[in-house]
């Protein structure tokens, strides 16, 4: 049994104007051929699961391409059709192939396509025909119809923070190779809803999101069922397809698909408003976070960087800093102050105006003087199941300085999202060390961070990665959709 492994991932988000090119998925993870089981045999990712999945089963792993990117903006044309074009020529090279295991993340857009793993899609059909082909999802893709359509069976992560990445990998795995033993014949059904859930609520750890996972299991636990996910999107992409996503997988049975993803669907739309959420703003976030002893993490939503922000915002950092915090831990993405400090050297005193250099959404540069602590070649590594589930991390040269007043400020030269604490501790900084943690993250660093935090306060802050959807100028989005217009009758 030849089954191929291939990852093209990227979450695009259409209101930063910065677009993610061929460098930024060099930068982060772009490999060919066998040069990608090294990097992502042990990972806790879905690539993973699928090379484990498959040496379990004896099967022979064929690998053909793995491209991930940081968050950002759509993806270009030249970026996307080298990728794209790279995976497909391996593809005819590796034949025959007896299946192939698929990683999107299902938010990816690009200058061509509002889907462009539908695209991916339909390309990689066009050159496979009829072979199996199971497709792994982010939680936070925005499903479309050749998502469903197209693969043989569809499967998303089921947490989040992301930690089940690399099981829903091996349940591909699985999957596949149950089915090129014709054991079982899946057959799946996709329900679209006209809703958002508030990236809060998203939190599967707890509350109505918790669950609605439940459910989700005990769907994929039924007799001739094989699998159920649901999508709650991601709303920082304006697509006709934006929106939450229910998909089920049966064994050779359309219509039981049909109506368990119906009935998941019932049940989310029902608790629409559990799932909305409101934040406090950032001068009450500061206050709060005032009011609590310990250490405060404060999940800058409106600089998300797993969602697309820049990573320099400082409207957090300097109102903190205007109500009196002391002990602040900050990371800012600022490659030109990092090459400050490296030029300066480690005990020097510099003096710096940090963050705030991507855009004029995030606030503005903040004065800071103070010593350089630490140089960095900014790489390290995960060994726990983290949101992402990278091992080998790169956060660019890095340097690490200790203000005057008692704050740690990181300059880092690569955006990565916070998902690891070891972005912190592999350059000294202990983070129970400091009153408030400013993290660019929402959800997804709770993994890494609620371990240490004796609070965790998400924070609206503004940016490209806000936290409601009201802020944004869509024009592309279906309608209605809750919460933007009130839909008050039930589903069905
Ligand atoms: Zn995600």
């Amino acid at each position: 049994m030849r089954i191929g492994i291939a990852g093209f991932l990227h979450e695009s988000n259409t209101f930063t104007e910065e677009k993610t090119t061929l460098r930024h998925f060099e930068e982060a993870f772009l490999h060919y051929g066998a040069d990608l089981l090294p990097v992502w045999r042990e990972a806790h990712h879905e690539l993973g699961g699928f090379i484990a999945g498959l040496e379990a089963a004896d099967a022979e792993i064929v690998p053909l391409l793995a491209a991930w990117a940081t968050p950002k903006g759509p993806v270009t044309r030249d970026a996307y059709e080298y990728i794209v074009r790279d995976l497909i020529d391996r593809l005819k090279t590796a034949a025959p192939l007896d299946g192939l295991l698929l990683a999107l993340h299902g938010a990816m857009v690009s200058e061509d396509h509002d889907s462009a793993d539908s695209e991916t899609l339909r390309r990689i059909r066009g050159v496979m025909g009829e072979l199996p082909l199971v497709l792994s999802l982010d939680m936070h893709a925005n499903v479309t119809q050749d998502m469903v359509r197209l693969p043989n069976a569809t499967i998303a992560y089921r947490t989040y923070p992301h930690v089940d990445q690399r099981a829903r990998g091996i349940e591909c795995a699985q999957l596949i190779t149950r089915m090129i033993r014709g054991e079982v014949e899946p057959a799946q059904a996709m329900v679209k809803l006209p809703m958002l859930i508030h990236i809060v609520q998203q939190y599967t750890g707890a509350g109505a999101m918790a669950e609605l996972m439940a459910e989700v299991e005990a769907t994929a636990a039924t007799p001739g069922i094989l699998s159920a996910s649901l999508a709650p999107g991601y709303i920082y992409a304006d697509v006709p397809h934006m929106g939450v996503s229910v998909i089920v997988v049966a064994d050779g049975n359309a219509a039981l698909a049909q109506r368990e993803a119906d009935c998941i669907a019932a049940l989310v739309f029902d608790h629409r408003y559990e799932l909305n959420a409101e934040l406090p703003s950032v001068a009450i976030a500061v206050q709060q976070a005032l009011n609590t002893s310990g250490t405060v993490c404060l999940m800058d939503c409106g600089d998300n960087i797993g969602a697309g922000g820049p990573g320099d915002s400082t409207l957090l950092f300097a109102e903190l800093l205007r109500q009196g915090m002391p002990k602040i831990c900050a990371v800012f993405y600022d490659p030109e102050a990092a090459e400050d400090c490296f030029t300066a050297g480690i005990g020097a005193t510099v003096a710096l105006d940090v963050g705030a250099k991507t855009d004029s959404l995030h606030g503005t540069p903040v004065s800071i003087s103070g010593s350089v602590q630490n140089l960095a070649d900014g790489r390290f590594s995960e060994t726990e199941a983290r949101h992402g589930g990278m091992g080998q991390l790169d956060q660019g040269r890095t340097a690490v300085v200790n203000t005057a007043d008692g704050h740690t400020i990181v300059l880092n030269s690569r955006r990565i999202m916070p998902t690891s604490l070891q972005q912190l501790l592999s350059l000294g900084i202990d983070p129970r060390a400091h009153r408030a943690l400013i993290v660019k993250g929402v959800t997804a660093p709770r993994a890494a961070y609620d371990p240490i935090a004796d609070a965790v306060i998400t924070v609206n802050s503004p940016g490209i990665t806000q936290a409601g959807p009201e802020a944004f100028p869509y024009k592309n989005r279906p309608r209605p959709l809750f919460p933007l217009e009130d839909i008050r009758q039930k589903s069905r």
